[in-house]
């Protein structure tokens, strides 16, 4: 695999950062999960756009204009013949000294990996998983906003651990004020009564690409689609429950904290958005090969 760093490719063992990066000294830095479909790069322009929006949020000049970006995102998948693949893109605060002061990084660094992603089985789209509400709260967005998709990922990694040891793959992450946010790697949808209900970007939420596509494909065959906060009542009397996510696409969810979610199958609704998410990706996105 080749892994582009700052404007160059080199082998990935041989690709390496520097160990006084704040990327890794101290989560400084932002990142974004991309995937290739069918030789093209879908929702591409929405991915750089939300990576200069939390560059912007934590005053990060990234290197490089939008196009080029894009650009180099599109050749590395090229140097690595993906067709089909999932692409991190990592831009961190760069080399600086043992302090906090960023102002002493000189040169952030950015570095696209394209490689391939199974975040859940198989079977699991066609049973449905069982999720579980979990201690950690969701960053307030007066701390660490969590619209900003950064390096520190330690708020998700603990509700993940969490989950993993109540026998869960994914945790409902719940705000401060006890009302439903995201999941860890995953924005999350209820559906009632024809209705899409998915939590506020104000509740705590990453601005999942997923998350849009689902909800403007839902307006269009139809549903009725809403942002209220939602409570874990909510979710325990929905009639569906789905995650969405880039590497989980939509996942139906079929059981929260021990209560059954409808008749304990994915459902109708889920069920068609999922298919009608995979014809999307299959169509659309910018093309890696002419
Ligand atoms: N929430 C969090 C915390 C995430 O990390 C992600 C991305 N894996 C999502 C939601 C889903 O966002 P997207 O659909 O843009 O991948």
């Amino acid at each position: 695999m080749k892994i582009y760093i700052d404007g160059k490719y080199y082998d990935e063992r041989k690709a390496m950062v520097s160990v006084f990066d704040h990327g890794l000294l101290y989560g400084d830095g932002i990142f974004e999960g991309i995937r290739a479909y069918n030789g093209r790069v879908f929702k591409l322009n929405e991915h750089v756009d939300r990576l200069f929006f939390s560059a912007k949020a934590i005053l990060l000049s990234i290197p490089l204009g939008r196009q080029e970006m894009m650009e180099a995102i599109v050749e590395t998948c090229r140097q690595n013949k993906v067709r089909e693949g999932y692409i991190r893109l990592v831009v961190t605060r760069g080399a600086g000294t043992l302090g906090l002061n960023p102002n002493l990084c000189k040169n952030p660094s950015i570095i696209i990996i394209a490689g391939k992603i199974q975040l859940y089985p198989p079977e699991l789209y066609e049973q449905g998983m069982e999720i579980v509400t979990v201690p950690t709260v969701r960053n307030l967005h007066s701390a660490v906003n969590p619209a900003i998709k950064s390096l520190n990922y330690l708020n998700n990694i603990l509700a993940k651990i969490e989950a993993l040891n109540a026998g869960c793959q994914e945790a409902v992450m719940l705000n401060a004020e006890g009302f439903v946010a995201e999941c860890t790697g995953d924005n999350i949808f209820i559906v009632r009564e024809r209705q899409l209900l998915t939590p506020p970007l104000s509740a705590g939420t990453l601005h999942g690409i997923t998350r849009r596509v689902v909800m403007d494909m839902a307006v269009e065959s139809g549903l009725l689609v809403s942002e209220p906060n939602l409570t874990r009542y909510d979710l325990f009397n929905a009639d569906e429950c789905f995650l969405t996510g880039t590497g989980a696409e939509l996942a139906p969810v079929v059981k929260v904290d021990g209560r059954v979610i409808g008749n304990g199958k994915p459902g109708a609704t889920t069920l068609r958005l999922i298919s009608q998410y995979r014809a999307l990706t299959k169509v659309s996105g910018e093309p890696i090969y002419e």
